[in-house]
């Protein structure tokens, strides 16, 4: 048992609080200082679906190809569907009620885009200086590199078309919007200012935008702390149990069991993800996907 009066059980009993964090890197409200330790990143479509109480994560089974909208393909995108018919007849039927609610329902379960890159989150903190030009004192928040995490950093299909917008050229004057970036490799082991705010008119606050820093930081890491982001996106092939789920065609038992098999499955390797790289070539294969890949606030429910 521990002791609120031992330093070491409570040094052990901070330390157990940071690892249970896991390795999610989170963009909070305000400003988070990003560090991509790698160009490579993993992309594909995810199912968040709620089970229970539980929401856990599924991979779209139609891969990235699938647009998160692979009815063919993934038993989930066509529990999608079929909730988007239902809601689509209860218009017709001028049903609010049940258009309303599975209106939600297919919101909630419709992939979304997702890409995921090794990262380190530094602290921020705010530091006092002095205006260049008027010579009057101001804050502005700097990175803070005695608070390291490093982990996953998962970002929506918008988030990243922001990072991508740091190494877009403009065509007309063939300026970079900062003068010491120009492709993706300038990106790494550089701080990253992620700013996440609310607008006024929105209703929840969003990454506003990325402001690199001037100069680039190296932190050796630790092998074992870098996070294996390989298998992020294989699936599983439980998708068809999860929707007997959702449709009452299961005991409520096996929902226990599933659990279990949750830690055991097999995983599959989707074939129609792979790693992506952020340099002007790929960005360009991506962005012509842009049409085709729906953000977040652009579901079609
Ligand atoms: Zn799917």
């Amino acid at each position: 048992m521990a002791k609120l009066s031992s330093a070491e059980d409570r040094q052990e009993a901070e330390s157990a609080v940071d690892s249970s964090k896991g390795n999610i890197i989170k963009i909070e409200d305000g400003h988070n200082w990003i560090i991509l330790l790698e160009e490579d990143f993993e992309q594909g479509f995810i199912h968040w679906v709620l089970i229970g109480d539980k929401t856990t994560r599924r991979v779209c089974a139609g891969g990235l190809e699938g647009n998160g909208w692979a009815v063919d393909e993934c038993d989930l995108c066509s529990l999608a569907k079929d909730q988007y018919d239902i809601k689509k007849q209860a218009k017709t039927d001028g049903d609010k009620g049940l258009v309303k609610e599975y209106n939600d329902k297919g919101n909630q379960l419709r992939a979304n885009y997702c890409a995921i890159f090794k990262a380190i989150k530094l602290g921020t903190k705010l530091k006092q200086g002095k205006n260049k030009k008027t010579g009057k004192p101001m804050k502005r928040y700097v990175p803070d590199i005695e608070s390291v995490q490093v982990g996953k950093l998962s970002l929506t299909h918008a988030q990243l078309k922001k990072v991508f917008k740091l190494i877009e050229v403009d065509e007309e004057t063939g300026d970079y919007p900062f003068d010491f970036i120009s492709n993706g490799e300038d990106l790494i082991n550089r701080p990253l200012d992620f700013l996440k705010k609310k607008d006024d008119k929105k209703l929840y606050s969003e990454l506003q935008t990325i402001t690199p820093m001037k100069k680039t930081i190296e932190f050796e890491i630790v092998e074992e702390d870098i996070p294996d982001i390989s298998e992020e996106f294989e699936f599983t092939d439980d998708l068809d149990k999860i929707v007997a789920l959702y449709n009452g065609e299961a005991e409520a038992e096996d929902e226990g069991e599933y659990e279990e098999q949750e830690l055991e499955v097999e995983h599959k390797k989707t074939e129609k993800t792979g790693k992506k790289t952020i340099t002007a070539k790929n960005k360009t294969a991506l962005s012509s996907k842009d049409a085709e890949i729906l953000d977040d606030d652009e579901i079609p429910f």
